[in-house]
């Protein structure tokens, strides 16, 4: 249903603002402006879904687009062309000083240029594990990650889950000025005092000389004394080789993969083809993270859920005959407004060992490792999801599909 009202505005840059603002409140994860004919739909993604919010005129568009292009370093007179970059933005709200970084991509269409923004909303205060919503369990296990001064750590999620966070929130930990930490991003999301940030922007169909791979940018950090090097989603064996290399050698290397398990992550990585040795003797963890919505505790609705309507793979977790759980209510609620408020962390951690050496070894399939560790001491993030729909966190049906 279409229910975008008018908007009309004089100045742009103010207007890129308070639509930022409002994405902010309504803890948006995208904003979208899409031109169609003569109208161009400004819509946000806000717990998985796109709400139309706001339509303005061509003229209003043309403006906008060209202030955003500027201020994400875009070339405004090309418009035929993918371009992607990033805006930062400064607030305050409530009491704490934050920003939001927009990675901003642009996409040529028939009607004009479709503009994304993702935002990324960070303070210092959310750059702390201890406030990243992992389980107990897991924080445990995350907590054991400073005292390895080896190693590799890989982070597994999709898009938008939040794993670039976790990774500086595992930066964190380590002291700046006695350790020398460089990121590589495409773009960087946050910038950070002491750490050495470098940019990859091999993608990018600017006429910049600077257009080096991301395998060439890690050789070269590697004759830069590094002690930790925090790289963004690798997708290549080159690149993937020379990480487990570095991490064989004396640094820490965390890096990002996409994944929807810890397990699927050592498949996709014996995929690429890295020697499974190398990748045994030099992975230490994995996390996996999936960002799911937190129910809202106004009004939700309680329910009894008998250990029957479980799904069969979470019977054995099970010591009760009933539970007390919660599920959305389709009502109207001030409070959330969307029936969910903000989101929580559903994970699953892997920590290497002799099981997960051997495994790594061996030729097995996912599946196949997967029920093997679970028999021994995996807990997967349906589990996860599991405790966090008793505790009241997630509503029930949420928690089951997971
Ligand atoms: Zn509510």
């Amino acid at each position: 249903m279409d229910t975008s009202k008018l908007m009309w505005f004089e100045n742009s840059s103010e207007f890129i603002e308070k639509l930022v603002k409002i994405g902010v409140d309504y803890h948006a994860s995208d904003i979208h402006i899409t031109p169609w004919k003569e109208q161009v739909y400004i819509r946000y993604r806000i717990s998985w879904e796109l709400e139309s919010f706001y339509w303005i005129s061509l003229e209003n568009y043309e403006k906008l687009l060209n202030t955003i292009k500027v201020a994400s370093f875009m070339s405004i007179d090309e418009h035929n062309h993918i371009q992607d970059w990033k805006m930062i933005f400064n607030f305050k709200k409530d009491w704490v000083d934050f920003w939001v970084n927009a990675r901003v991509s642009v996409l040529p269409t028939i009607y004009g240029e479709n503009i994304v923004m993702r935002l990324l909303l960070s303070n210092s205060e959310m750059l702390n594990l201890d406030n990243l919503w992992f389980s107990e369990h897991n924080k445990k296990i995350i907590s054991k990650i400073k005292d390895i001064d080896e190693w590799l750590v890989l982070l597994c999620g999709w898009t938008g889950s939040w794993k670039t966070t976790t990774l500086y929130s595992l930066l964190n930990k380590y002291d700046p000025f006695t350790n020398s930490i460089f990121t590589l991003e495409d773009p960087v999301e946050y910038t950070v005092k002491w750490y050495i940030q470098s940019e990859v922007k091999e993608k990018r169909l600017s006429n910049t000389s600077t257009n080096y791979t991301f395998q060439e940018w890690l050789v070269w950090i590697l004759r830069q004394d590094p002690d930790i090097i925090m790289i963004w989603e690798i997708r290549r064996k080159e690149e993937a080789s020379i990480c487990l290399e570095a991490a064989n050698t004396g640094h820490i290397v965390m890096w990002s993969i996409h994944s929807n398990s810890s397990i699927w992550a050592i498949t996709r990585l014996k995929k690429l083809w890295v020697e499974p040795y190398v990748l045994a003797s030099s992975l230490k963890y994995i996390i996996y993270q999936k960002l799911v919505r937190k129910i809202c505790p106004k009004c939700r609705e309680s329910l009894e859920f008998r250990k029957v309507d479980f799904p069969d793979k979470f019977h054995k977790y099970l010591n009760k005959d009933i539970y007390n759980v919660f599920r959305v209510n389709s009502k109207w609620c001030s409070s959330c407004m969307k029936w969910y408020i903000w989101n929580t962390l559903i994970s699953d951690i892997i920590e290497n060992d002799d099981d997960i050496y051997t495994l790594i070894l061996s030729w097995k399939w996912d599946v196949e490792m997967k029920e093997i560790l679970i028999s021994k001491w995996y807990i997967p993030p349906y589990i996860d999801a599991l405790n966090k729909a008793i505790n009241w966190e997630l509503d029930i049906r949420d928690a089951i599909i997971i």
